[in-house]
């Protein structure tokens, strides 16, 4: 372990700069054993509202930092990240449930986000334009929008936040950010270190508590000028209701198919699918939710995602050779439970895994599981479920393959395999989904590259990634000048 850190941090809010206990708490538990971790705020409304009011406090002086020493303090966060890397992956593995390189990977992409978030400020500029009057000089210049209200789900409890954190800061606004409650240690954790960083003052506020409560208090509160959010699509519309005139950057719920042609390459495209459902668990919002395969090839591409499936190690995360943690908590266990029975008693067959696995130290471990004969109708095709499961559907031909990939309310990330790259770039026109990958899985992402939902579907509104997300973070000024020496 890094020596700066000690294993356990600080447990409090952290608001205008100081960490800030609260009355109430709720515990941070470790979903592997169900054992008591740390004890955490669970913050009031007054205690959001404080944090607003600092972040307002430290808006103004922040915005008036020159861009480039705000880039320089996120390139000391990202250094600060690296060297606590280890430490805050520890917390991220107990407190998630993610294995550790998984932990660790996540972490280290963090670390990349503040770093690339003070390139791009470095580039990021306004344009002059050409206009019908020849007295007028037309200009943009892009401006921090003030408060912004982050509010970050349990999956990625790290890197998602530094999704807004990075460009939030750089780009010169003031964040209050509620973390899920069930990952709020490791974001303690990572507080401590941008703290150490030498972050001034309320530029970063940390508030912990419940959403609905703590986070709700954010979203409607008048002096917050803006809201990131990551979670699910029904918060999602909650907030944009709560919230409605502020800018929204919403990042929401998929139920991605990767479809699989009888031209394809299948050992790819078995590893692939594979991999999207049991990376995180299948707690990935891209993750493969289904697998929609020609009838021709479902009975070997399930003996192959079966192999993949074997091969995986379910178990406590400290323990050395587990390749798959727990899920994080009783509401997506029991979801994932539902899906999974709801199919085999629809008549679906499971292949591999299956059942919930309380004798691995808590009610949270569920197999990795495959599962073929899944129909249209069944809630395991119809909803997100969040967990390390591949259903298996079969289409006779493309026409219903683009149907089954079409009837979805969602629309975030899809992949397509298929030897043939004229039929992957004809579906990749016209599933609206925010991605697709043609001969890639539906989890490809990458830190600057555009993230999000599709227009019409519930995925969400905007896009995360690089210079997207720094835009969606700034207001765009238009500025005019007369230049007319009449009369001079
Ligand atoms: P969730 O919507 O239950 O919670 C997300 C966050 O919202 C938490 O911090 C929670 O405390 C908070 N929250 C809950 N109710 C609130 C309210 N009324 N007002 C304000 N905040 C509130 O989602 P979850 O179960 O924590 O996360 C899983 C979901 O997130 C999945 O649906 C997943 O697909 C989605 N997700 C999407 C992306 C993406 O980029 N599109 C990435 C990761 C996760």
């Amino acid at each position: 372990m890094d020596g700066t850190y000690t294993s356990s941090p600080r447990t409090a809010n952290y608001i205008g700069g100081r960490w800030i206990g609260e009355p109430d708490t709720m515990p941070a538990i470790n979903p592997a054993t169900g054992d008591v971790i740390a004890q955490l705020p669970k913050s009031s409304r007054d205690t959001a509202a404080l944090a607003v009011a600092a972040a307002k406090a430290a808006a103004p002086g922040w915005a008036a930092t020159p861009v480039f020493k705000r880039a320089e303090m996120c390139v000391a966060i990202g250094a600060a990240i690296d060297v606590a890397r280890d430490h805050i992956a520890r917390i991220l593995s107990a407190e998630q449930g993610k294995v550790f390189s998984e932990a660790y990977g996540e972490v280290s992409k963090a670390a990349d986000g503040f770093r690339l978030a003070a390139e791009l400020v470095k580039q990021m500029g306004g344009q002059t334009l050409p206009t019908e009057d020849p007295t007028k000089l037309v200009m943009t210049i892009r401006q921090p929008r003030g408060v912004y209200g982050v509010i970050t789900p349990w999956n990625f409890p790290v890197n998602i936040p530094v999704e807004y954190l990075a460009p939030g800061i750089a780009t010169g606004n003031a964040i209050v950010w509620v973390p899920a409650p069930s990952t709020s240690l490791v974001a303690c954790a990572l507080m401590e270190v941008i703290e150490k960083a030498g972050l001034p003052a309320g530029v970063i506020n940390l508030v912990i508590g419940e959403g609905a409560t703590a986070g709700d208090a954010i979203v409607i509160h008048p002096d917050v000028a803006a809201i990131g959010f990551t979670g699910s699509a029904a918060t999602g519309k909650r907030i944009a209701e709560r919230g409605a005139g502020k800018p929204l950057l919403l990042e929401l719920g998929g139920n991605g198919p990767v479809v699989v042609f009888e031209d394809a390459d299948l050992d790819a495209a078995a590893a692939a699918a594979a991999g999207g459902a049991f990376f995180n668990a299948g707690q990935v919002c891209a993750a493969t939710g289904r697998v929609l395969a020609h009838h021709s090839i479902v009975d070997s591409l399930c003996e192959k995602l079966t192999a993949h499936a074997a091969e995986h190690v379910l178990g406590d995360p400290s323990h050395q050779g587990t390749t798959m943690g727990p899920l994080n908590n009783a509401k997506v266990a029991a979801k994932v439970k539902e899906h999974v029975d709801d199919a085999i008693a629809s008549g679906a067959k499971v292949l591999y895994g299956g059942k919930q696995r309380s004798d691995l130290g808590s009610d949270l471990f569920f197999e990795p599981t495959v599962i073929r004969d899944v129909t249209r109708e069944m809630r395991i095709n119809r909803e997100e479920t969040f967990g390390p499961v591949v259903p298996v559907i079969a289409f006779q031909d493309e026409a219903e393959a683009l149907d089954l990939a079409l009837d979805s309310e969602y629309g975030l990330s899809v992949g397509v395999f298929t030897g043939d790259i004229t039929r992957g770039i004809e579906m990749a026109r016209a599933i609206p989904a925010g991605i697709v990958n043609v001969n890639g899985g539906s989890t490809y992402w990458e830190i600057h590259l555009p993230f999000g939902g599709g227009t019409g579907t519930k995925s969400g509104i905007g896009r995360l990634g690089g210079m997207h997300t720094m835009e969606a973070m700034t207001e765009l000024k238009m500025i005019t000048v007369t230049i007319d020496r009449k009369g001079a």
